[in-house]
């Protein structure tokens, strides 16, 4: 057997050398973009990796996976269609986020958090999502928008204030859009006028994330409009900080739970201190959080499809039609598995984005693809689930037309997640080689 091979092994080489070089594609060096470099490291033990399925969790994951699951079906399931109904978060639902420690997931205890990997705000997420993905979105955002940016851009000081504060009660909130500014985010028109050693915002942003109860705002203003997008400088706002209103929510179709509201700077003062990271670099740091921004939505839309499949298939197995459970035709059968299927590669996905993210390798490509297919399988799940569940699928006796409604939000263009054509073509004007890679990728994935 060893010498058959050995022979089959020597006869490939000799057929190599003497083929022409364009008849011999595996002599030509394989072209991969940065984004694929992750797939060029085979040996995984040599990170401190160990090669396992990718549904093998720590103990510490396996335990806040149940400890999330518990809490969604205890603390979340029993207001969720009142929330929806009155589009308006119950108050004991984020403080319980909080006290659970489900807001700082990775951050440090020196700052009040859990200290626990990426991977776990990806499956903590996930199980919010199954119960309310409107809930799940205000641990998305808060554990990779809010802490990230303080955690990677904050300066010693910024992270000291507000770490501690954000990790027990207070929620973060992103202004990048305005009224004229959606996909084009970087065409913005809120600016901040230089004072001494203070700056003053005026302007008007939309759309905004829980803005309705924040208490920090990340604010986008250009510093110097004559350098275009190189003038975005990220601010941080405190709520209480004078000329700064929230206004109105809006009156949504989907993830209704969660506030979206326009947010105004009337000659806001904030200390220089106050500046994000460097000044011009705003447009970096928006871009910058894409990426885990994107697992977590995935995470988000997955458990959004898992917790509407989970919720029709027990229907399918008690309604009887013609003398047996609809869940018994065969018809039934085939579209349950191939929903049950696609489910299955949209976790592969995401937890393979998020591991990789978590070993600090490059996972633009990973993302991007995670959340790319999760949004599609939650849409053709909810979709799926309506029609199983016959006409009680199309009333709000049943959840499955809320799920239905809140995938929505992701292909619409969640702004982590921005009509991904437009993020093409922003990044395509920015052309710096940094961010080329994405350009690739969304080229590659989204033609
Ligand atoms: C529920 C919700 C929450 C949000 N939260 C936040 C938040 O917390 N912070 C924040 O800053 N923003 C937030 N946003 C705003 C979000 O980022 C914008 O809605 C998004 O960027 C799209 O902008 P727009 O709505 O102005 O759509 P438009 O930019 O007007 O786009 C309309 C359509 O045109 C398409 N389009 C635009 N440009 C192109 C192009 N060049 N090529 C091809 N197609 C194109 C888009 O894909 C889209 O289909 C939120 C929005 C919603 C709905």
């Amino acid at each position: 057997m060893a010498a058959a091979a050995g022979a089959w092994l020597r006869g490939c080489a000799k057929l190599r050398r003497h083929m022409p070089a364009n008849l011999a594609p595996w002599r030509i060096a394989p072209r991969v973009f940065r984004s694929s470099k992750s797939e060029l490291k085979p040996n995984l033990a040599s990170d401190g990796l160990v090669c396992a399925p990718l549904q093998t969790f720590t103990e510490e994951e396996a335990m806040l996976k149940d400890m999330v699951t518990k809490f969604a079906q205890e603390r979340v399931a029993p207001f969720v269609q009142k929330m929806d109904e009155n589009a308006k978060m119950e108050d004991s639902i984020v403080q319980g986020l909080f006290e659970q420690g489900l807001m700082s997931i990775e951050l440090g205890e020196e700052y009040g958090g859990t200290g626990a990997s990426f991977f776990s705000i990806i499956l903590a997420v996930e199980e919010l999502a199954k119960v309310d993905p409107a809930v799940a979105l205000v641990c998305e955002l808060q554990n990779t928008l809010t802490n990230k940016l303080f955690t990677t851009y904050g300066t010693e000081e910024q992270k000291r204030t507000y770490l501690p504060r954000v990790s027990k009660d207070t929620l973060g909130s992103f202004c990048l859009s305005e009224a004229g500014s959606g996909s084009d985010a970087f065409s913005l028109k809120t600016r901040a006028e230089k004072k001494g050693d203070y700056y003053i915002i005026n302007g008007s942003k939309m759309w905004i994330s829980l803005a309705e109860d924040a208490g920090v705002f990340f604010v986008m203003a250009n510093t110097d409009p004559s350098l275009g997008y190189r003038g975005i400088t990220c601010f941080i706002v405190d709520r209480d900080t004078e000329g700064l209103h929230v206004g109105k929510k809006e009156d949504k179709l989907g993830i209704r739970a969660s506030s979206t509201c326009p947010v105004t700077f009337d000659n806001v003062k904030v200390p220089e201190s106050n500046i994000l990271g460097q000044v011009g670099q705003g447009y970096k740091y928006a871009i910058g959080m894409l990426n885990t921004g994107r697992i977590g939505i995935a995470a988000q839309m997955l458990g959004l499809a898992q917790g509407c499949f989970d919720r029709t298939v027990p229907y399918t197995k008690e309604r009887v039609q013609f003398g047996k459970s609809i869940f018994d035709f065969q018809g039934m059968q085939h579209q349950i598995a191939q929903v049950a299927t696609q489910l299955e590669a949209a976790r592969l996905l995401t937890y393979n984005a998020a591991r990789l993210a978590e070993a600090g390798r490059p996972a633009i490509k990973e993302a991007s693809m995670a959340k790319y297919f999760t949004a599609e399988v939650a849409t053709l799940t909810t979709s799926k689930c309506i029609e199983w569940m016959g006409g009680v699928g199309f009333t709000k006796n049943y959840p499955i037309e809320k799920y239905y409604r809140d995938c929505k939000i992701d292909l619409l263009a969640g702004f982590l997640s921005v009509g991904l054509k437009s993020w093409r073509n922003l990044e395509l004007r920015l052309q710096t080689p940094q961010y080329l890679t994405t350009v690739i990728l969304l080229n590659t994935i989204y033609l």
